[in-house]
């Protein structure tokens, strides 16, 4: 029989009529002759709330102990879970993650998975229940409850979907699915039917407060399916999933706008073997992550060299850069924090050409000027000044008619 798991996140399990609501969605699947696992979160913002009680005795409680306290959130919810689908006249049974043996290493509240029992819950469903199991919670070697950080039931779910070779891993959530751009601005933004992990990835922004990009990775890593959809309505969402030669089709799947960015650029550094090396090794030592990383040659003596970093760490880059500045003998630096990156993505642009020309001629219409360019095999950003941002996402959304189904787009 096919398993399918079914995550439902805080809203949508809320109060005891959403608890309801989702419980007959789950009864609908077994209906429909599935084995059901049921992953839950924490209901509304309960996790918030316990935070809060914990700052309110400690300000910085101990790691432990928060984990051990967040970790109630979760188990409340399976086991109201479990009773309303009892009264509903079936038989359901919840467990923590420590009750599954969900075995994850000791780093307290960003904890990673390292394995699970899935023996347990079969024997369950075997016996014709339904399971319901506890999200983003898990033990240490020890015996330690362990959370895996925020969102991280969506984690939980994609890898119980993986150990129980579960059909699909369905994400309940309060929107649609994932949209193509941020409808915030690009107003008609349409629903995508479906996303391969790697442009998820890309667009990590799109899925925030959606899917944990923990979760997409490790989708990637089992190849899990995972259908992001409503707790409201009945209609399908966004499925996430390898790449479909069909998705080749589509030349860009989506936009996305990335805030809180700075640059740094290092002009006439010594064109000389080492000194890329002593730059970034300073950056690695402020722990700073860089990316978007450009060096060109501007003469036989001298080169160029910026990167983007997120504009929280600027002042340690800025430090890290001030020290190795004498010893690659850099002329001057310069430091940008009013940026922001646009970037489209699509695995089709592998096989398509012109994406390139056709978005930076949107830009250029647009009267928005390119600071500098970067790409991966399937994504182009641009940065931009941050109050041109929303006209550049604005623009490009157009062009490749993000505001379309995929099959309806033209021959973008
Ligand atoms: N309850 C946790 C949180 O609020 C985990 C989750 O919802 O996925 O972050
Ligand atoms: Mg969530």
């Amino acid at each position: 029989m096919a398993i399918i798991v079914q995550k439902y996140g805080g809203t949508s399990i809320a109060d005891a009529e959403k608890i309801r609501r989702a419980a007959e969605r789950v009864i609908k699947t077994v209906k429909s002759g599935c084995q059901v696992v049921v992953v839950a979160s924490a209901r509304g913002k309960q996790t918030d709330e316990l935070i809060a009680d914990a700052r309110e005795l400690n300000p910085n409680p101990p790691s432990r102990e928060l984990d051990q306290l967040l970790s109630t959130g979760e188990i409340q919810s399976v086991s109201l879970f479990a009773m309303a689908l009892d009264a509903m006249g079936y038989d359901a049974i919840s467990f923590t993650g420590g009750q599954i043996r969900m075995i994850t290493d000791s780093d307290y509240t960003k904890a990673r998975i390292k394995s699970v029992d899935a023996k347990r819950i079969h024997q369950e469903l075997d016996k014709g229940k339904i399971v319901i199991v506890a999200g983003f919670q898990g033990i240490d070697e020890k015996e330690n409850i362990t959370t895996l950080g925020r969102g991280g039931s969506d984690t939980t779910a994609v890898v119980l979907a993986a150990a129980l070779k579960a059909e699909e891993c369905e994400i309940y959530t309060d929107v649609d699915g994932i949209c193509t751009t941020d409808p915030r601005i690009f107003e008609n933004a349409a629903k995508m039917e479906q996303i391969s992990y790697d442009e998820m990835l890309e667009m990590a922004s799109l899925g925030a407060g959606v899917i944990y990009t923990r979760a997409v990775e490790c989708g990637k890593n089992h190849d899990v399916k995972i259908h992001v959809r409503s707790s409201i309505e009945e209609k399908e969402g966004t499925i996430i999933t390898h790449e479909v030669p069909q998705m080749e089709g589509v030349v860009v799947s989506g936009a996305t706008i990335q805030r809180d960015l700075a640059k740094i650029g290092l002009v006439g550094v010594d064109n000389v073997p080492g000194n890329a090396a002593k730059i970034f090794a300073h950056l690695a030592d402020a722990k700073v992550v860089v990316s978007d990383i450009v060096q060109t040659e501007i003469s036989a003596e001298k080169a160029n060299l910026s990167f983007i970093i997120s504009i929280s760490d600027l002042a340690a880059a800025k430090k890290a850069v001030e020290q190795v500045k004498d010893d690659v003998n850099c002329e001057s630096i310069f430091v940008r924090d009013d940026i922001a990156e646009v970037s489209v993505v699509g695995v089709g642009m592998r096989t398509h050409y012109g994406v390139a020309g056709k978005m930076f001629g949107a830009l250029a219409e647009a009267k928005v000027n390119i600071d500098s360019i970067t790409t991966s095999e399937i994504r182009i950003s641009c940065v931009v000044d941050e109050d041109q941002a929303e006209k550049a996402l604005q623009a490009v959304s157009t062009v490749f008619e993000l505001d379309k189904p995929a099959e309806q787009r033209g021959k973008n």
